[in-house]
């Protein structure tokens, strides 16, 4: 949740971030109608970033196998799903069962849904680019053991590219964390996109100074490329939790998009720097699910 502004400094940044976004779509040779709106490239083009070589790839980029007949259009809008801690604790929905996590990507595969990348997220959100049909984008926040011994498995099993936000101090602690040998496997795989979600896990608006709040993004960004050789520009927030000066943070650190954890879904042409996400956990039915891929507006739990 982001800390809010008086009413007329938040229509004056509103008005800044349009002009930043109409800027942003001209430095990346975005091409729109007279209207600004995006046009729908040619359904079935399957985009070059779809079929590249593991070869030509850096650590942590995910590639993304799909058929030749997966059909690409631009859709009215991008389920994020924003998932936590995969076991079998009772009394907290957040952790969710390895069987219910696996009944939803029998559920994603069933009905035609295809996992996106950041990078397509990004150029679908900045650009209007298409998406195949279906799209939605799995993400999987703070770097639990669980992500490489449950989560990496059976999303390679689907072929499912996902997300994960690190923590990067907590990896190697002892209690349920990675260690940077499992995550550079796992970097290497091409499989996940592995991102920033800070150093220690603040709530990053409550930091005293600019100084503190810098070295919890920028720190964690040196870490990934110190660690594994990424160049990340993805980004989560702690707890959802941030405000103009993380915002501002985050762009000088080289990242280029991050989420949120509002609930709601990402458009074409939304601020990439408040992209709300969907809950997910034990206490969300499958019919809660599938209106959560759909849907805007979707019922609270
Ligand atoms: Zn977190």
């Amino acid at each position: 949740m982001k800390i809010s502004l008086k009413s007329w400094q938040k229509a004056a940044l509103v008005a800044a971030a349009a002009l930043l976004s109409v800027s942003c779509f001209a430095l990346d040779g975005f091409s729109g109608n007279a209207a600004g709106k995006p046009e729908a490239v040619a359904a079935s083009t399957v985009p070059a970033a779809a079929s590249k070589s593991t070869a030509a790839l850096k650590p942590g980029e995910a590639v993304v196998h799909r058929g030749p007949d997966v059909k690409y259009t631009v859709p009215e809008g991008v389920s994020i799903l924003m998932y936590h801690m995969i076991g079998n604790q009772s009394g907290n929905a957040a952790i969710m069962s390895e069987a219910n996590l696996r009944i939803q990507m029998n559920y994603l595969r069933d009905h035609g849904y295809h996992p996106i990348t950041m990078k397509e997220l990004y150029d679908y959100v900045t650009k209007g680019a298409p998406l195949p049909e279906k799209p939605v984008c799995i993400t999987f926040d703070d770097g639990y053991l669980d992500s490489y011994t449950v989560v990496y498995p059976l999303m390679k099993e689907y072929g499912f590219p996902w997300t994960l936000f690190l923590v990067t101090d907590d990896v190697g602690k002892p209690y349920n964390r990675m260690t940077w040998d499992q995550l550079r496997e796992m970097a290497n795989s091409h499989t996940v996109t592995i991102a920033n979600h800070t150093l220690s896990h603040p709530k990053l608006h409550n930091l005293k100074t600019r100084a503190e709040k810098e070295r919890e993004i920028v720190g964690a960004n040196q870490a990934l490329k110190y660690q594994l050789g990424i160049d990340n520009v993805w980004l989560a927030y702690p707890y959802g939790d941030y405000d103009d000066e993380v915002i501002d943070v985050c762009k000088k650190a080289g990242i280029k998009m991050a989420v949120t954890t509002d609930a709601g879904r990402a458009h074409v042409g939304s601020y990439p720097f408040e992209l709300k996400r969907a809950y997910i956990g034990n206490d969300i039915s499958l019919a809660r699910f599938s209106e959560r891929l759909s849907k805007d507006n979707y019922s609270t739990v």
